[in-house]
């Protein structure tokens, strides 16, 4: 079996004002400290893996911002990495890169670590959106940090958001325009959100920010990937657009609702029919694996109904949609009888197509995907 596994760095530099990860400039523990733990839980989780006869086929290092670690720090997680995890022969590798926070040391202790995908957080191309999202970097440092890791990694993937505070169509449409300049493989664009309990919700309730429109968000989604697919990507996700050969396979595997082990702070797992999340507490999670043990986790059972709905609700995500034969291999069911009724009330307000092949969401239903997810969830 193959595994995707996932590293959280829960260190930034500042908290941006919509970001509710778990990340902070400020916490109890070093770098040092927190690394040393996560290499007991690598060296925990090694002895399972190897025993189950899994090959681990793509990592995953995000965070907050593994690149605030020092060049010896990155060095030794990834030389801990290398030694304890079963690797697959062609592994992609991923590093989440905040601007301003790499350099050529670390660009260069990435590379001769195995990195060999880099996802650069570029978010924007103005200097005051920036400020005022929190973010840390100006665009000339975003512009820097993507022409270093050009020099040492062949596959860049860009973060952008767009329906930020004062944010027009035009302004958007201009940040995906220069971006695709930069002839980046992959592009992730998203629509900023005001999540419960962060500065950015604060500020919304307050009236001292608004955002754009639902009207002027959906115009953003749609030039934005128009933008983006005549300069040749495929729109092979919601958010995420890919030049041929660059989908992000890490990514795939939840969306595929394949099996994947995160590591770290309050990282989560699907794993052996379970979902679990690690202690999000950070002594708790240090001293368990000081102790020699896993860190607590909550645990969900995943049952079969549950299981099929969520392949379902993150299959639509993809523009491929859910395969029916891929479908029938997995469960030993048609999907087109087990959600006959859905898929009939889905197809009446246009928001689903089907073929002879899959079931995928109808451009109609792109910027409506979230109902037609609820369509599928009983639990
Ligand atoms: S850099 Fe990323 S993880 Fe860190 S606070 Fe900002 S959005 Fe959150």
């Amino acid at each position: 079996m193959n595994l995707a596994v996932y590293i959280h760095i829960p260190y930034c530099r500042a908290k941006c004002i919509y970001c509710d990860f778990l990340s902070s400039p400020s916490l109890a523990s070093s770098p040092a400290e927190y690394l040393r733990a996560l290499e007991r839980e690598l060296a925990l989780r090694s002895r399972e893996l190897r025993e189950a006869g899994i090959v681990v086929d793509t990592v995953y290092i995000g965070g907050g911002t593994p690149t605030v670690l020092s060049a010896a720090e990155l060095s030794s997680l990834l030389s801990a990495c290398r030694t304890q995890l079963p690797l697959a022969a062609g592994t992609e590798w991923t590093v989440e890169v905040n601007p301003g926070t790499i350099d050529r040391p670390k660009a260069a202790v990435l590379r001769a670590g195995g990195v060999n995908r880099i996802s650069l957080g570029v978010q924007d191309i103005n200097d005051d959106r920036l400020a005022l999202l929190g973010r840390r970097h100006t665009f000339a440092q975003a512009r820097q940090a993507f022409s270093l890791c050009r020099e040492f990694f062949n596959a860049l993937s860009v973060d952008v958001m767009f329906a930020l505070p004062g944010q027009k169509v035009v302004d958007s449409a201009e940040t995906v325009r220069e971006l695709c300049a930069w002839q980046p493989d992959h592009f992730s664009f998203y629509g900023l959100k005001a999540e419960a309990g962060t500065r950015l919700d604060e500020l919304l309730e307050q009236g001292e920010l608004t955002l754009p429109t639902e009207e002027e968000t959906l115009l953003m989604m749609q030039q934005g990937r128009e933008i983006l697919i005549s300069h040749g990507f495929n729109h092979y996700e919601l958010a995420n657009f890919a030049k041929p050969g660059y989908q992000c396979r890490h990514n795939l595997s939840y969306w595929e609702n394949r099996p994947y082990l995160g590591l770290g702070l309050s990282a989560h797992s699907y794993w052996r029919s379970n979902r679990y999340c690690n202690t999000a507490d950070l002594s708790l999670y240090q001293n368990s694996l000081l102790a020699g043990m896993l860190p607590p986790a909550i645990i969900h059972p995943v049952e079969k109904r549950e299981e099929m709905e969520d392949t379902m609700m993150l299959g639509l995500r993809l523009t491929d949609g859910v395969s029916f034969k891929e479908f029938q291999r997995r469960f030993q069911l048609d999907l087109r009888t087990l959600f006959a009724a859905e898929i009939h009330v889905l197809a009446e307000k246009g928001l689903i197509v089907c073929d002879s092949e899959a079931i995928r969401l109808s451009r109609r239903g792109l910027p409506l995907a979230n109902l037609v997810f609820a369509e599928f969830i009983t639990v």
